[in-house]
């Protein structure tokens, strides 16, 4: 890139600006495009940088500042928040040793107004408007000499300087392999008339508005690119080096990645009914015979999220196969992420087909759908984690095998660092897996909470597992194609906009058709957690006076002659959590009769009372399990008499299941 060129991006900024009508055709609103150039020093680890951000007011009230994010300076020392918030976190591993080269960080050097070309750099601040702390440099405030009036729109010109750091997560080198996500100034989102710009933290990072990007990356020559959009040039320039011209529209953020070791591979994804994908993959060389796993998953989360949300509509899709150990795996991008596997990787390990779904599941949830991130994490985490496991279990059948590995502890944790020590096979739902997710933290936070507030080392726990477990919860209740139609309701209102939880509570309630407010009270607005359990049970002969439950409803009866026929059966059911949900009481008799109780489950406990002929074999409390997020489901039976427990083996090998998931190490991706 050359500083001393004529600046033509700032022209093409300045057209991208002056387009109001193509705006209002557009999908998004495109009211933050950027037209920049980057170059790569992979000596230094440097960017040198220079960008045109075109901001568009579309809120209702001036403004006479613009916030932007310096992400890359959230890995500058010790005392930014994203490192104070990581070791809570403790996603370092103990005893890590950091060398001054691994750090990173990132100045403005120049910033100025266009068209007149006022510099703004000497009025620009740094703010920390989430915790005040005033050695964080991660957001960075312009005041402007003017108001920018709702619907006027504004272009700054920024050079920057960047220092690539070794990838504490998500961004950064390894080697010579690197990964370079929020390495660019950022601007903030206005909302309700204030920036809404928050610092780095640790477990959240995307708020943006949608825009056009056109970039220009120049890189050695010979060493591989992908990057958000379609490369739709590329020429040689001195020194050695290409430069790769990429272009998209209608996204909120911007990722590439460059290495001379990627290999690439590409193939199409056409199903009837959905538009077609071209799908580009870079593939670390060792992983060539996992080419068509990572296509293969990529292509159940296009069609099935598509089919069941809406179709994908940018018309190509990356992606990366990221360097071993290089911590940059499963994460999401526009119409870029990347995925993760390891070297020795039977078929059905989950990996990489779950994070490649879930990567390119994000596409529509975070990406299409651009909710707060910073905020309300769950809105695409959530959703995406409920909907990666349904397309899982569509694509792979519901009753896949599963390998598990034990891990070396320590080091190599995230993708690429399980070494497969040892395995054994088993079957795992769905819904046990997010359980084994959730049951740590559960209580941990209340999900309404702002994100970037939550207890670090709980907050996956809220924003993935629980998010996914109340979902399936409501699956359950008002059944798939209904919750379908919830999803993909609140997907066609907000895609290339940005929802709040409230957007979605009204598409439920609206959709379905009852007012689920009690429903999200609990599971979003509180931190109660579920348990229903089986108490006690008892069966004996003869009849006792008093009301109880007979084939005709509740009667008073006084023992006669005929009850020495008769059992009398009392099941106690208990509501152990704070979490209120209704659910139905199931008693099963030795001749096969049942009988079956509807409990609004408010109580703390239910007595369900039963004479007949037949002795209780087992009881059961919501039989079905529609309620997903019940934490332990080991108490949710109990039998009689032990050799009649079919139901019971279930869930004990489940329960063992639980066990050896706590006693795993369990990470996860983004
Ligand atoms: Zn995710």
């Amino acid at each position: 890139m050359s500083r001393h060129r004529t600046p033509w991006w700032i022209l093409l900024g300045l057209v991208l600006g002056a387009r109001p009508a193509g705006a209002q055709e557009a999908p998004s609103p495109r009211n933050a495009s950027y037209v920049m150039a980057v170059r790569l020093d992979p000596a230094s680890k440097t960017l040198e940088g220079r960008q045109t951000v075109t901001w568009r007011n579309i809120e209702a009230a001036p403004t006479r500042e613009l916030l932007f994010h310096l992400y890359f300076n959230g890995f500058r020392n010790n005392h930014s928040s994203w490192m104070r918030e990581d070791r809570l976190r403790r996603r370092l591993d103990p005893g890590e040793r950091l060398r001054p080269e691994d750090w990173g960080w990132q100045e403005v050097k120049e910033i100025k107004l266009l068209p007149e070309g006022t510099d703004l750099t000497g009025r620009a601040e740094f703010a920390a408007p989430d915790d005040g702390n005033s050695e964080d440099r991660t957001v960075l405030r312009i005041p402007l000499p003017r108001a920018i009036a709702p619907g006027e729109s504004v272009s700054v010109s920024i050079a920057y300087a960047a220092k690539v750091p070794r990838t504490f997560a998500r961004t950064g080198f390894r080697g010579r392999s690197f990964f370079l996500s929020h390495f660019y100034p950022e601007i903030g989102v206005y909302q309700e008339d204030r920036w809404n710009c928050h610092q780095f933290h640790g477990v959240t990072e995307f708020f943006a508005d949608y825009g056009s990007y056109d970039v220009e990356l120049t890189v050695p020559a010979g060493w591989v690119v992908g990057a958000t959009g379609r490369e739709v040039g590329r020429r040689d320039g001195e020194r050695g080096t290409t430069t790769h011209h990429y272009q998209e529209n209608d996204v909120h953020n911007f990722a590439w990645t460059t290495s001379p070791d990627y290999q690439v591979r590409e193939t199409r994804f056409a199903v009837d009914g959905l538009p077609p994908v071209d799908m580009r993959l870079l593939v670390q060389p060792e992983h060539l015979g996992q080419v068509e796993r990572h296509f293969a998953a990529t292509r159940a989360a296009l069609e099935h999220y598509g089919r069941w949300y809406g179709p994908y509509p940018y018309g190509h899709v990356t992606i990366v196969d990221p360097a071993y150990g290089s911590r940059v795996g499963g994460m999401e991008y526009p119409t870029l992420f990347t995925a993760g596997t390891r070297l020795y990787n039977p078929p059905r390990g989950g990996s990489p087909e779950g994070v490649t779904i879930h990567e390119a599941g994000h596409q529509f949830w975070y990406g299409i759908v651009g909710n707060n991130e910073f905020e309300h994490a769950w809105l695409d985490e959530g959703f995406n984690q409920f909907s990666e496991g349904r397309a899982f279990e569509t694509a792979y059948g519901p009753e896949h095998l599963v390998r598990r590995y034990l891990s070396l502890p320590g080091r190599g944790r995230g993708a690429g660092g399980f070494f497969p020590l040892l395995f054994d096979e088993l079957t795992v739902d769905r819904d046990v897996r997010a359980m084994n997710a959730y049951r740590p933290g559960a209580t941990s936070d209340i999900e309404a909470h702002p994100t970037f507030l939550y207890y670090p080392p709980g907050a996956n726990s809220i924003t993935y597992a629980k998010t996914a477990l109340w979902l399936m919860t409501l699956e359950r209740m008002l059944g798939w194609p209904t919750l379908q139609k919830i999803m993909a309701t609140h997907f066609e209102r907000w895609k290339f906009r940005h929802p709040r939880p409230e957007d979605f509570f009204a598409t439920a309630s609206e959709v379905s058709g009852q007012d689920l407010t009690w429903f999200f009270d609990q599971v979003v607005r509180g931190s109660d957690s579920f348990d229903y359990s089986i108490d006690s049970v008892s069966s004996k002969p003869g009849g006792v006076e008093g009301w109880t439950e007979g084939d005709r409803g509740l009667a008073y009866r006084k023992p006669g002659k005929a009850d020495s026929k008769l059992f009398h059966t009392e099941v106690v059911a208990r509501r152990l959590g704070g979490g209120v949900f209704p659910v139905e009481v199931l008693l099963v008799f030795q001749d096969g009769g049942e009988l079956r109780q509807s409990w609004d489950g408010q109580d703390r406990w239910k007595m369900v009372t039963a004479d007949r002929p037949a002795k209780l074999r087992y009881a059961v409390v919501d039989p079905e399990h529609k309620l997903a997020l019940d934490l332990d489901t080991t108490n949710n039976s109990r039998v009689l008499e032990p050799a009649a427990a079919l139901p019971v083996v279930k869930w004990t090998s489940r329960w063992m299941l639980w066990l050896q998931d706590l006693l795993a190490t369990f990470t996860f991706f983004s």
